[in-house]
């Protein structure tokens, strides 16, 4: 799968999607990202991608020629018109099925936003969904794009190894995930419940399962009514 990221901070996404199983499964050929500094595709001598906002008030807008000639040198060789997807608070809330979905296409654009926000122009000419992570604001839409691609990618066939599988994962089959413990047996007078140390593997899934439904009611009333 594909990804390429419009952003005014590029650098800022080494880091995050450089390590752990994401930079593993870059190093392996099942993912590869781009991340395409917006400014360089200014036209304006002094580089700038924002201008004060028309009709007045707080802040700047990025503008929408810099988005649209880093757009256009991504699809400008290609057949087919990859999904753009805008990251913005006011988006629908994205959850474990929109990543299943996404996680079905070859090739997605992410476009992240900073300042006010984006020209609205823009927005109507490229984009396709727009995708928020919560209803809450953040400096920029760099986070909200990592956090997505990482969701998408856990999902992308040879990404998690077997042992590591997302079926048994919060939110795959719309139940919270059972607890999980490790060594010793006993921490501070805690013990690991018997049942994961009997080796009998139908009763620990029967257990995990009851665990899964339980929390999910305590923590999550909601999903279990969907
Ligand atoms: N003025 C905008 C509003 O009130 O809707 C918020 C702009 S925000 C400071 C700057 C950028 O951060 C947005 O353009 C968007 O790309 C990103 N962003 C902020 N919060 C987000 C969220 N909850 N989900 C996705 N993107 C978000």
């Amino acid at each position: 799968m594909r990804f390429d990221v419009l952003t005014l901070f590029p650098d800022m996404f080494e880091t995050v999607l450089g390590e752990s199983i994401i930079g593993r499964a870059r190093k392996s050929g099942i993912v590869t990202f781009n991340f395409i500094n917006i400014r360089d595709f200014s036209e304006d001598k002094h580089k700038s991608v924002d201008d004060y906002p028309y009709g007045g008030g707080n802040g700047m807008v990025m503008q929408a020629q810099p988005i649209y000639n880093a757009y256009q040198s991504i699809v400008k060789d290609l057949e087919n018109k990859p999904t753009v997807v805008y990251l913005t608070p006011t988006g629908k809330v994205f959850d474990q099925n929109i990543a299943k979905n996404f996680a079905a296409y070859k090739h997605l654009i992410l476009l992240c936003g900073h300042y006010e926000g984006i020209d609205q122009r823009i927005i109507d000419e490229i984009v396709d969904v727009e995708i928020s992570i919560g209803d809450f604001v953040l400096t920029g839409g760099e986070i909200p794009a990592m956090a997505i691609m990482d969701s998408i990618c856990r999902l992308l066939p040879g990404v998690l190894g077997a042992e590591e599988g997302y079926k048994d994962e919060s939110h795959y089959a719309g139940l919270l995930e059972y607890p999980q413990y490790t060594r010793p047996a006993e921490f501070k007078g805690r013990k690991v419940p018997d049942v994961l140390l009997s080796g009998h593997h139908a009763n620990i899934e029967r257990w995990r399962q009851e665990q899964a439904i339980k929390i999910t009611k305590e923590k999550r009333p909601d999903m279990i009514k969907r």
